[in-house]
């Protein structure tokens, strides 16, 4: 369904869209699926919701959010297992993503009740110069499939905690966790067209959001490639944008590093989501002095991988989302070794006989050098690659050789070299001895092309606010 102007509503065509498990191929459910049309009109009711939300306290909207994150708790099981059944993550996980997911509505919503001005002082006597902070309109908002939830909330939280009314585009493999979701804030009592859900093409609708002037931000998280074209495509009417974009994490570890903290690291930042995060290890670069030790302990832990369905308690490495990303993932491997990759484990699809998903066994390439296309692309699958260097030099010059900066992760028990790599990486998130950095107070973003902007934190409010500057005379 789609939910429009606080309305549940098929699709004006009647058009609707199967969802399918990744980890079995079985139908789940289907969907409505719109257009511009229902887009349009979803766009106009955000615009005259907002006419009165912006009027709304801090107070006022941090109480309907906290109904919001109490809702998505108390319904957290179901939620978690749609999310495992339509993208395939392990139930586990998808438990922890309901626990981040709600934190950051009730993190937005204590933020909401914090917009605060600024006083400037003033060159004259005779003036009051003031800096007031007010939200910013219509948010179009656009998320991936991967964290079908958190991604949702991440957006959404802070964007009403500001003030502003939003339309939710949800990844067309996902609908079925941000329709839950939405079930959530009608049950919290949002007014009505205060948030509004449209399911569709993403050219089609993506058009709409970026040219309707009545949109006046555009959220989104996803591939670098299609954020590039949405910046492009907000620019003739001038839109405030927030970019999550790609990732291709560096994880360096240096000889005097603890060797069973960073394989266990390693282990968790490559296979956590089956490898399909935005800040998932997706190069491995090690001292060579410990590089053969190393490879032959990640690939161990990594064989012990349990591998499955995810609706399985075990199951630790669910599916692929799809047949096209398996298939990226294996050309990844097929040309590493083409280019004298070593496979340590893995290196091929996985099949099971009751199970009719895109599973790949978790894999780990050694000797890696930088004619492979992993050591460029975003591979967004279970596998990974191990460099050697010589120098930190070397190592910081690898690490930052690419056009994405999104997250790096380093181990040294040298405290000195630690802060050096902080400063010298070129990356939104940097973990020192740190395999999960992220948290609600973390203010989460790339550099470079992996994004502009921060989400979390309370830096992610400020994404849907605008400055005011207000000088008065006072005679
Ligand atoms: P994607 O192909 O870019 O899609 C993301 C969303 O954008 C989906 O809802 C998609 O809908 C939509 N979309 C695609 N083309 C569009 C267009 N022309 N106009 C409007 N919307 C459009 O990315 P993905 O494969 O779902 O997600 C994986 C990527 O997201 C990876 O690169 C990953 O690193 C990145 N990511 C980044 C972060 C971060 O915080 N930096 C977090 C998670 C993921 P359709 O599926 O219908 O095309």
């Amino acid at each position: 369904m789609l939910y429009i102007n606080g309305e549940w509503r098929h699709s004006l065509s009647g058009n609707t869209l199967d969802i399918y498990n990744p980890a079995t191929g079985e139908k789940i459910s289907n969907v409505a699926y719109c257009g511009k049309e229902e887009t349009r009109e979803a766009i106009e009711k955000a615009h005259d919701a907002f006419q009165t939300w912006k009027q709304t306290t801090g107070q006022e909207r941090a109480q309907l959010l906290k109904k919001v994150a109490d809702l998505i708790r108390e319904n957290g099981e179901e939620i978690a297992q749609t999310i495992t059944k339509e993208m395939g993550k392990p139930i586990t996980e998808a438990r922890r993503e309901i626990i981040s997911g709600s934190n950051y509505v009730e993190w937005f919503a204590e933020e909401a009740k914090r917009i605060y001005g600024e006083t400037i002082p003033a060159p004259q006597i005779d003036k009051h110069l003031m800096l007031v902070q007010q939200p910013i309109g219509v948010v179009g908002a656009i998320t991936p499939w991967n964290y079908p939830l958190s991604m949702v909330t991440r957006k959404i939280a802070p964007a009403l905690a500001a003030g502003c009314t939003v339309v939710l585009k949800p990844a067309p493999s996902t609908p079925l966790t941000a329709i839950k979701v939405f079930e959530c804030f009608y049950k919290a009592g949002l007014p009505k067209g205060v948030v509004n859900l449209v399911i569709g093409p993403a050219e089609e609708i993506g058009a709409e959001l970026t040219s309707n002037p009545l949109v006046r931000k555009i959220t989104f998280t996803g591939s670098t490639t299609v954020g590039k074209k949405l910046i492009r495509d907000s620019a003739d009417t001038v839109k405030k944008i927030s970019m999550e974009l790609g990732g291709h994490a560096p994880f360096i570890v240096f000889e005097d590093a603890n060797m069973d903290a960073a394989v266990e690291g390693a282990i968790s930042t490559k296979f956590v989501n089956n490898g399909q995060t935005c800040i998932c290890t997706n190069r491995i670069y090690v001292a060579e002095e410990i590089a053969e030790e190393f490879g032959e302990k990640l690939a161990a832990k990594a064989l012990q991988l349990i591998v499955g369905n995810g609706l399985n308690e075990s199951t630790q490495v669910g599916p692929l989302i799809n047949e096209q990303a398996l298939k990226k993932v294996d050309s990844h491997v097929k040309d590493a070794i083409a280019h004298n990759g070593e496979i340590l484990c893995g290196g091929e699809r996985m099949e099971f006989s009751n199970l009719n998903g895109c599973f790949y066994k978790p894999t780990v390439i050694n000797h890696a050098n930088d004619r492979m296309k992993i050591a460029q692309e975003e591979t967004f699958g279970p596998v990974v690659p191990i460099f050697t260097f010589k120098s930190e030099g070397e190592v910081i010059e690898k690490a930052n050789n690419t056009n994405y900066g999104l997250a790096a992760y380093c181990y040294t028990s040298d405290l000195g070299r630690g802060l050096r790599m902080m400063r010298e990486l070129d990356y939104g998130i940097v973990g020192i001895n740190d395999p999960a950095p992220i948290v609600t107070q973390s203010p989460f973003g790339g550099l470079k092309e992996s994004g502009i902007g921060k989400e979390g934190g309370k830096q992610g409010i400020q994404e849907y606010l605008e400055k005011k500057f207000v000088s008065i005379l006072i005679g």
